[in-house]
């Protein structure tokens, strides 16, 4: 039996999402915004004012996630990991996009399987010894329940005091040193 449970985001840690969403947004507004100048959650801040909170609709358009690519060695780590760790994808989700997340997942990480998937806003009530994520208040409220938060480093989660990495191999190469030896 698999000792520990590793509950994993989605969206700007195991997906690059930012890239086609501001390309997009750029392409569409005349910007050159770059993912690293988002120094806050709420994107709407950096947008030209005639897009505002509209660059949220994006992320509404049928199939907009279906084919985002995976972040570096994401796949590769998550397939080792796999093989010691019991592993939940645990993302919050537009309505229209719950289907492509879901053959996402079928299509790039079969040997998790879409069965694996916990749809939430609330990732601090899934169960789990270790979230890796990279929304503030995710990692926040999960630390705050107890559990070990690790932040995949963004200008957007810097105030946050938790793990952090800068990319999957590293996150894979820490994690025995988060998870305690011997549990409860
Ligand atoms: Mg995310």
């Amino acid at each position: 039996m698999k000792k520990y449970t590793l509950l994993i985001d989605m969206d700007s840690v195991t997906v690059d999402l930012m890239s086609k969403w501001f390309k997009r947004y750029n392409e569409d507004y005349q910007d050159q915004l770059l993912i690293n100048e988002i120094t806050n959650w709420d994107a709407d801040l950096f947008v030209k004012p005639e897009c505002g909170k509209k660059i949220y609709y994006y992320l509404s358009e049928p199939g907009f996630y279906r084919d985002l690519q995976p972040l570096p060695h994401a796949i590769e780590v998550l397939k080792r990991l796999a093989l010691e760790y019991t592993i939940f994808i645990v993302t919050t989700s537009p309505k229209n996009a719950l289907i492509d997340k879901v053959e996402w997942v079928e299509e790039h990480l079969p040997f998790i399987g879409s069965s694996q998937i916990i749809f939430t806003h609330h990732k601090a009530q899934v169960k789990g010894d270790l979230l890796f994520d990279d929304a503030p208040h995710n990692l926040i409220s999960f630390q705050k329940s107890g559990g070990i938060a690790v932040a995949m480093d963004y200008p957007y989660n810097q105030k946050v005091n938790c793990n952090r990495v800068s990319d999957w191999l590293e996150f894979e190469s820490s994690l025995k040193k988060w998870l305690p030896h011997e549990k409860g």
